[in-house]
């Protein structure tokens, strides 16, 4: 176990809820055809990078920290309208969160995920279609992610560092092969509104400021409405308790997550290391 410092991890691989979660993302997906395909307008950038840096971090569903954090996570978007809605919230509060994009979303709306990352929150990888990973055989898992990380760096030119499993639902192999072949943790979370069966905006807001405590990880999803009205006074209510908001990077102790956050990654070209 890692006991250097104040942060530690919490490695459980049991993963409670499976294969309930972010059905309305999956609902949603199905509307939008893969026929939707554009040029992504793509910032100049130097070939991908690897994550290189070694963390021995599997699989997250809370950090220990004494430090008064939490992290807010919100899975499925960007959405066209929700998600901008929900950074005008978290504009208003200086709240940064992180945001576990669906590729083909990226694709779709690519101007929302630069708006994400020009206002200071992390994006993290929720995979290229959404499908349950559990079920997908290596090659078809690894290109999940991988198409994923191209798109956010094509369109941002900064790199995903952890990797958020649809409804949760992947294999303690498939999170080894995740951290041993390409440097990412699996984070899930340890505080879960059940948004997507929406039960009304207080109810969310009433769960998530319950559950938090230092360390949180707590899951949303910006593909709602109610979730998203949810979210002031969930902000409200999880600061009166003396609690703060970090972005996934922060919580594990990493820094500050972004273009200029790259030096966790190395260049394809090993000769080359690239520092954003
Ligand atoms: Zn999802």
């Amino acid at each position: 176990m890692s006991g250097d410092g104040e942060t530690n991890y919490d490695r459980r691989t049991v993963l409670s809820a499976m294969g309930s979660l972010c059905l309305g993302g999956a609902a949603n997906l199905s509307a939008i055809s893969s026929a939707s395909a554009q040029t992504v307008a793509a910032v100049p950038s130097p070939p991908m990078p690897h994550l290189t840096r070694a963390h021995n971090i599997v699989t997250v569903n809370a950090v220990q920290t004494s430090r008064p954090s939490v992290a807010l996570t919100f899975d499925d978007g960007p959405h066209p309208t929700h998600t901008p809605r929900l950074l005008d919230i978290l504009a208003r509060y200086d709240v940064k969160a992180t945001f576990y994009v669906i590729g083909t979303m990226v694709r779709r709306y690519p101007e929302i995920l630069h708006r994400i990352v020009a206002e200071g929150h992390e994006v993290g990888n929720h995979t290229w279609a959404h499908p349950t990973l559990s079920r997908l055989g290596n090659q078809s898992f690894l290109r999940e992610i991988d198409r994923t990380q191209e798109i956010v760096w094509r369109t941002v030119g900064a790199l995903p560092v952890t990797m958020r499993p649809p409804y949760g639902a992947i294999t303690r192999r498939q999170s080894q092969m995740l951290h041993d072949q390409r440097n990412m943790p699996t984070i899930v979370w340890s505080v879960d509104p059940e948004d997507w069966r929406r039960p009304g905006s207080s109810v969310v807001a009433a769960r998530m400021v319950r559950g938090a405590r230092p360390g949180s990880i707590i899951l949303a999803h910006d593909i709602h409405g109610p979730t998203v009205r949810a979210i002031p006074a969930a902000i409200e209510g999880i600061a009166s308790q003396g609690l703060r908001f970090s972005t996934m990077s922060e919580l594990l102790g990493w820094g500050q997550w972004g273009p200029r956050g790259l030096r966790y990654v190395r260049s394809t070209n090993l000769a080359d290391d690239w520092q954003g």
